[in-house]
């Protein structure tokens, strides 16, 4: 299922980048192209003549960079043309489109101000128009752009900018949608259950969620004033705090004793460093960042090392959260990784290195989500047979493991409830005492087992009065008790005498020989409130031994006034 679902995922990656390699890019403008640097602020591009062909352009962090392609070789195109760059930091860039008859369309965008010029996916677009003159330069300029090796520019036709746009649109807005689910669920699922790594994987996702929005572009929609410098330095910030809360997350999922104390802190520490080396970061807007972001990567790919072999090693100590876990980030750690060691930018319709680190998350999520309510899920079945497990031992240590009666201790308990129910009502409360006569003898003459399955016979037979208002219990040896509500004195003899016949006019013959039968004494004792149990159990008992005394098989009932006479003389003589 799992092996299933993560070749459906790698063949979804494979579809994505095969299709975006298929789409008909017209021109890569990663080669090198022909450069001058100017003071900043300049209206226009400098003349053809004055750009250089040749070497790196250097210190243009606080000028302009203008960048020109010769396009007059290029074949010719009847569409129109549109120059699609990913949005780096810069604060302002112009594109000059110059046709053979001297015609320049120029357009601009600002930090702050990217106009009808943004496009989900994180690109800037601008469109040259055909017209009857072919093309003949693009001049591309950038006030203090952070580094030049960061610009990705495509120039394709019209029609296929539009089609890679609608696609990438698509890919994002299902992506952050899923992040967005992710988010508010596991947030939620972690306030529900108080599970911190939970809590982390919402934060992870937030962090993504917001990453993607900005990345894309989509926020622009509701604070365009963030486009450019500052959505990209966010972004970088955000991105960093991803990775920190992916690390906790991943970290604190682990059962405290599965990791050495010094490994679990130090890669929590490292995943909370790469965080905070976000801010500055993303604060920094000079050459400075061109030796910071490949830092940066190495400490991204060390976390992705060091988090992976905490997984592996607790996965290998047959922790069941690591092996989720280990399956649930393998993709979007492998594209994070792939991503920092392998260039993809021009890849999956120009969306590129994000939208697969964006595809890859809002899976991670959704699967990593259903991972964490099966786990729970599981949890709770084991809690619920834990606890009927529980319910079964209580019940076993209730009953007499012979007969399946209540046992004395059962017995009590219930009739003690039984007791105040019926005090609560105002009804009667009664109870019998039940014993076998000369059982002794049947134990004696037919041995231990025919006594034993007397007993049981005994057992069942009191079984049929059982109901809400009538309990049976054993309270050991051949002795028996029926505690019986809502039925007064005279009712309850009637009662006892209905039990004391029904078990000696029951037949034994299955397993008692012909002519030996087995007949009870009943004592009884009842209450119409006041009386606790002992009190009459003990008035029963007496009862019984009267039963005995004056001849066996035949109920006595117990006196309670006359008992509460005795009890009172006994206490004026003490
Ligand atoms: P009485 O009419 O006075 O009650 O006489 P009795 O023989 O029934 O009473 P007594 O107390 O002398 O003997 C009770 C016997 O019950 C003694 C004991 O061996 C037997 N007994 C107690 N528990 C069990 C049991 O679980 N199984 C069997 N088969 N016998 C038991
Ligand atoms: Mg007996
Ligand atoms: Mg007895």
């Amino acid at each position: 299922m799992r092996l299933r679902t993560i070749i459906a995922m790698v063949l979804v990656l494979c579809g994505f980048a095969a299709a975006a390699k298929a789409a008909p890019t017209v021109l890569h403008i990663n080669q090198p192209l022909c450069h001058i640097v100017t003071p900043g602020g300049r209206a226009t591009p400098p003349p053809a003549d004055q750009f250089r062909c040749h070497g790196e352009p250097a210190g243009y962090q606080s000028g302009s960079l203008w960048l020109r392609a010769d396009l007059s070789k290029a074949q010719p195109i009847t569409d129109g043309l549109a120059l699609l760059t990913h949005q780096t930091r810069f604060s302002r860039m112009v594109v000059a489109f110059d046709y053979a008859d001297g015609t320049r369309r120029i357009a601009e965008v600002r930090q702050g101000a990217f106009g009808s010029h943004w496009r989900i996916g994180g690109q800037i677009a601008f469109e040259a128009p055909a017209r009857d003159s072919p093309l003949t330069a693009m001049t591309i300029g950038f006030d203090r752009l952070a580094s030049h090796s960061l610009l990705r520019m495509r120039l394709m036709t019209t029609p296929t900018a539009a089609t890679q746009s609608s696609i990438i649109a698509a890919i994002v807005g299902g992506a952050l949608t899923l992040l967005l689910l992710g988010a508010l669920y596991n947030l939620a699922l972690a306030h529900a259950v108080r599970r911190q790594f939970i809590a982390w994987h919402g934060a992870w996702a937030a962090s993504v969620l917001i990453w993607g929005l900005l990345w894309s572009q989509l926020a622009l929609l509701a604070v365009p004033q963030v486009a450019g410098a500052l959505a990209s330095q966010i972004c970088t910030f955000l991105s960093t705090l991803a990775i920190g809360c992916a690390t906790a997350s991943a970290i604190t999922s682990l059962e405290r004793g599965l990791l050495p104390r010094g490994v679990r802190i130090g890669v929590l520490a490292l995943g909370g460093s790469i965080a905070l080396i976000g801010i500055p970061t993303a604060m920094i807007r000079s050459a400075a960042i061109d030796m910071i972001a490949p830092l940066l990567g190495l400490l991204i790919l060390a976390d992705l090392v060091a988090v992976a072999a905490c997984i592996i090693w607790a996965w290998r100590q047959g922790s069941s959260e690591a092996r989720d876990f280990a399956l649930a980030w393998a993709p979007p750690m492998a594209t994070l990784a792939l991503t920092q060691l392998v260039d993809i930018d021009d890849q999956l319709f120009g969306g590129g290195s994000q939208v697969a680190v964006l595809i890859a998350s809002a899976l991670q999520t959704a699967w990593l989500s259903v991972a964490i309510t099966r786990r729970l899920a599981r949890l709770r079945a084991e809690r619920d047979n834990a606890r009927a497990a529980q319910r079964e031992l209580d019940e076993l240590a209730r009953r007499d493991s012979l007969t399946g009666l209540l046992n004395r201790r059962g017995f009590i308990a219930a009739a003690n409830d039984a007791l105040a129910e019926a005090a609560a009502e105002g009804s009667a409360f009664g109870l019998l005492l039940i014993d076998v006569d000369h059982f002794k003898s049947i134990n004696d003459r037919f041995g231990h087992d025919v006594g034993d399955a007397v007993l049981k016979r005994i057992a069942e037979r009191l079984r049929q009065w059982e109901g809400d208002i009538c309990t049976a219990g054993r309270l050991g040896g051949e002795e028996f008790i029926l505690a019986m509500r809502g039925l007064g004195s005279r009712s309850l003899a009637e009662f006892a005498d209905c039990v004391r016949t029904g078990i000696s006019g029951h037949s034994y013959r299955d397993i008692l020989p012909e002519g030996a039968g087995v007949t009870v004494s009943i004592g009884t004792a009842d209450s119409r409130g006041g009386d606790n149990f002992h009190r009459l159990y003990k008035i029963a008992d007496e009862a019984l031994y009267e039963a005995k005394r004056t001849g066996r098989d035949r109920v006595v009932s117990g006196n309670v006034d006359a008992a509460k006479t005795i009890t009172a003389m006994a206490s004026r003589r003490a």
